[in-house]
């Protein structure tokens, strides 16, 4: 092909490349922007800890806790997505908004704490699966210890061994008295 043909070929072809922030959409398989889904979520921080990029940031407050998403820092290696232990993290394939550095463009998804089912102060999310996953069986008492605050599950649990020391006591006099006959 003549050089001439070549160049006004080229000249007169509109760009196959985009200007930026102009993009191609991503296909439906991408795996890109991370998205939480607060009903599921615990605030279990393994998500922030499992991050290599430090993409993710827990902000505890009294009677919630922001989940910070910083699409900027995310290589979306999906670590975090497998880690879930409740599976309230996806990779969505829209890419999210660009930015030019970290902190940018930040993603928070909140999760209020719900009432503690004793004193109705704030307590740590409650997730059925991850109960059974941890103690295997789900009874009535785990189920009603997992929905107390920390200052209430303290004091039930001490209860529960104050009651158990007593019976544990008990038939120890009673086993001493049989052996003093
Ligand atoms: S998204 Fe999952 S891993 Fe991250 S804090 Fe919530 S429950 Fe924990
Ligand atoms: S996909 Fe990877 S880099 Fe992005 S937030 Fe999750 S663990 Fe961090």
């Amino acid at each position: 092909m003549n050089i001439l043909h070549l160049i006004g070929g080229n000249w007169i072809r509109r760009p196959l490349t985009q200007r930026f922030p102009d993009r191609e959409p991503p296909p439906a398989e991408y795996r890109g922007h991370v998205t939480n889904d607060a009903a599921a979520c615990v605030a279990c921080g393994i998500c922030t800890q499992v991050c290599v990029s430090a993409a993710i940031e827990l902000r505890p407050a009294e009677s919630s806790c922001a989940w910070v998403y910083d699409p900027a820092r995310c290589t979306f290696c999906g670590f975090c997505v497998q880690y879930c232990p409740v599976d309230a993290l996806r990779q969505v394939s829209d890419r999210g908004a660009w930015a030019h550095s970290p902190h940018e463009q930040t993603d928070t998804t909140v999760i209020d704490y719900p009432p503690c089912a004793e004193c109705g102060k704030p307590a740590m999310p409650y997730s059925e699966n991850l109960v059974s996953t941890a103690y295997g069986e789900r009874t009535e008492e785990l189920r009603r210890r997992a929905r107390l605050c920390e200052h209430c599950r303290r004091q039930v649990t001490a209860e529960v061994m104050r009651k158990t020391f007593s019976v544990m006591s008990d038939a120890g006099r009673s086993e001493g008295r049989s052996h003093g006959r």
